[in-house]
């Protein structure tokens, strides 16, 4: 059962053709630069065949007609034919308050997605793009949107309602929606797999350390809060993000630098985070790198990271009234032992206790903690694409391809 996995960017467009049963990936690729100059295709199949050269994009429609086109290639054909395809999985960034769940594409969903265009303009413009082009090429196919907010949506409003006056909740939705739902989603389920506890009342916080970060606290398997807010600037500190500070910072910057509010944006947004701190890069390799050569800048950003991490943790616990189990996921949680060492260092009072030997694996699932921990501690390498692909055949009623 081929569902194909849709990742569209401003300027970009990912794919993965998934077979949702044995959860194989058939096919993948990327458009590049669509739109500017000097795009770029890259495709890879099951076989070991590959694509990487420049091919003319202007826009979506065009990155989707060369994404069929290499499919269905008679000398390296990927599928026969576009029934194979059972159907398309959209990654949508902003939900809203309008979607709790991954659904089926329909005209009302579609100026659904348009409203949320306020909080999310790029990301959400080019999703729409994304399946209105597959809608015109693959015409009979199911479209699915799968939104990175939906589950969140179990949030109870003392965790999800701003401090401010309630008509910006009430006549503009400002309110928290979080982002990362598939990556938090997928590892929570599985945590769920892998743990001893009864899932009625399993507390565990799912750590989704990447370029962008964020945490969620899940209790039952419902989300009862997350570091993201109304957009994915909120939280830890990330690459190039801020993350939270206080609020006043935003207009001091602005009055400083007589910066308009979309230059203000592009700080916050682009020259913050572990970049700003560090002046080094916003990837952690690097600026571990650094920090090893005795950079003075790059070490404070790192700690900082790993500080305001224990920290978010630590409201967690006790918003979920203790913990079960900590999972760390993405680039950095998947790899990074120095920065998963810092976070459990951070929260042994918990009687947490993980095996240094264990934590130098990197990229792979594995079980932290030790016997004695009274914390569960698991890396659970995230895979987005396949999450996409899994909720899509939910929507659809497939049931040979079960989540987990
Ligand atoms: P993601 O957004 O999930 O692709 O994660 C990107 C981040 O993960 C970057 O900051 C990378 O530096 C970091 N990362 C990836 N691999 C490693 C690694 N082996 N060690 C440390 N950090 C890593």
């Amino acid at each position: 059962m081929l569902i194909l996995v849709i990742n569209s960017g401003s300027s970009s467009l990912k794919y993965q053709l998934i077979d949702c049963e044995d959860r194989s990936v058939h096919a993948k690729g990327m458009c590049e630069r669509i739109g500017i100059d000097d795009p770029i295709f890259k495709h890879e199949d099951a076989n070991g065949y590959k694509i990487k050269e420049p091919r003319e994009m202007k826009t979506h429609g065009d990155a989707v007609r060369i994404m069929l086109e290499t499919l269905l290639d008679p000398e390296h054909p990927v599928i026969g034919s576009l029934d194979e395809i059972a159907a398309v999985g959209h990654r949508v960034v902003h939900g809203g308050p309008y979607f709790s769940e991954s659904v089926l594409i329909t005209d009302e969903h579609k100026e659904a997605i348009r409203m949320c265009y306020e909080w999310c303009p790029l990301h959400n413009r080019a999703n729409l793009a994304g399946i209105e082009v597959c809608e015109e090429a693959m015409p009979g196919i199911p479209q699915v949107g799968v939104f990175d907010t939906a589950f969140h949506q179990t949030m109870p409003p003392e965790a999800y309602m701003y401090g401010i006056p309630y008509n910006y909740y009430e006549e503009n939705a400002i309110r928290r929606y979080g982002f990362h739902g598939t990556s938090h989603e997928f590892v929570s389920r599985r945590a769920a797999e892998m743990t001893k506890h009864d899932p009625e009342t399993y507390r565990l916080i799912t750590c989704h350390l990447g370029n962008g970060a964020s945490f969620c606290a899940i209790k039952g398997g419902k989300v009862i809060d997350t570091s993201m807010g109304l957009t994915p600037l909120e939280g830890i500190m990330m690459g190039t993000r801020c993350g939270s500070i206080d609020p006043a910072i935003v207009l001091a910057i602005g009055r400083l630098g007589n910066f308009t509010p979309d230059q203000v944006d592009d700080i916050l947004n682009k020259e913050s985070g572990v970049l700003g701190i560090s002046g080094v890069s916003s990837d952690f390799r690097d600026v571990q790198d650094a920090a090893e050569a005795g950079n003075e800048r790059a070490q404070l950003a790192i700690k900082m990271f790993c500080y305001q991490a224990v920290k978010i943790m630590g409201s967690y616990i006790a918003a979920l009234g203790g913990i079960d189990t900590i999972v760390f996921t993405a680039g950095i949680g998947e790899n990074d032992d120095i920065v998963r060492k810092y976070i459990c260092d951070g929260i042994s009072y918990r009687g947490l206790v993980i095996d240094d030997e264990l934590n130098k694996i990197r990229g792979k699932e594995i079980v932290l903690s030790t016997e004695e921990s009274a914390v569960e501690v698991f890396v659970i390498p995230t895979n987005e694409e396949l999450s996409i692909a899994l909720q899509t055949a939910e929507v659809l009623e497939i049931e040979k391809c079960s989540h987990l």
